[in-house]
């Protein structure tokens, strides 16, 4: 599977998603839930957590029936709506694609390795975080689809025979299944390693982003200290810490902090500032 870097061109604004997301897009009657279900039964067996999201293509489509209770409750302004029976709870929210993004869809996954998408083509296909899966059922298709995606696409597929680059989603599936390991097990690298940087794209390293800084690290190309931010790190006078965790400051911040705090100090009575001492203050939660 040819490897685009994801920062290549990548625009500033444009956040990680936190798991893995695989987008398998189509037109109507092109394999999309055949190619999802082959996926998912082959990732579970192989010990991923898979959740999955189908965007619905019908106007004013409800998952909840007219004049049912949990119908009712939401007419009266319960959001959301939670229905609980033996087998199955189903959380209805009352709000479409349109309020609706996909880092809010991710937030509604408590726990999961990845997270397959059916469809949402207006919003996945501008995605450069997005893995993509593309089923086409004419070659017209295919050249339209690769004209329009930005990113990484693992795979273009089709129920028909179309001849390589096309795999074929019957005979195909343990490559479609390869590839699909392969971008996730990627992408969960690049995202732990994008923990232990500062996430604050501050630009000042020549990444310009903190998740291409992770990119280039996963691929051997940089080390952590190419953060400027990380580098820095041991020379600062000022140290913050917010919930045990620290909070990554540039020098100049360190230095404003150090400077204001100390001023404040020195305004009190019976303490002489010489600007090298070494103050420590605890703010907790208030009993
Ligand atoms: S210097 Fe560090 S914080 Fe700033 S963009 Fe680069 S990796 Fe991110």
């Amino acid at each position: 599977m040819p490897t685009t870097f994801l920062c290549e061109g990548a625009e500033m604004g444009e956040r990680p998603t936190r798991i893995p997301v695989i987008a398998v897009i189509g037109y109507k009657e092109s394999g999309k839930t055949t190619v999802i279900e082959g996926l998912t039964s082959r990732l579970t067996e192989r010990g991923y957590s898979v959740a999955t999201a189908k965007h619905i293509d019908q106007k004013g489509f409800r998952i909840d029936k007219e004049g049912k209770d949990t119908w009712r409750h939401a007419a009266s302004g319960a959001n959301p709506v939670i229905a609980v029976s033996d087998v199955e709870t189903a959380v209805i929210h009352r709000r479409g694609l349109g309020a609706l993004n996909l880092r809010s869809l991710l937030g509604l996954i408590p726990k999961a390795d990845l997270l397959i998408l059916e469809g949402f083509s207006k919003i996945v296909l501008g995605d450069k975080h997005i893995g993509k899966i593309v089923c086409v059922r004419t070659l017209r298709e295919y050249e339209d689809f690769r004209r329009r995606i930005r990113g990484e696409a693992l795979a273009f597929c089709s129920l028909e025979t179309l001849g390589e680059p096309i795999l074929s989603v019957k005979e195909n599936l343990s490559t479609l299944t390869e590839r699909a390991i392969e971008y996730v097990e990627r992408r969960k690298s690049i995202l732990e390693i994008l923990d232990s940087l500062p996430n604050l794209d501050c630009g000042k390293c020549q990444y310009r982003r903190c998740e291409c800084l992770a990119e280039a690290i996963h691929d051997g190309r940089a080390k952590l200290d190419d953060c400027v931010l990380i580098k820095v790190r041991p020379k600062l006078k000022t140290r913050i810490t917010l919930n045990g965790v620290e909070v990554h400051i540039n020098p100049f911040i360190s230095e404003i902090v150090r400077r204001s705090v100390l001023g404040m100090i020195s305004t009190l009575k019976g303490v002489e500032i010489r600007g090298d001492e070494t103050l420590q203050i605890e703010i907790s939660q208030k009993k």
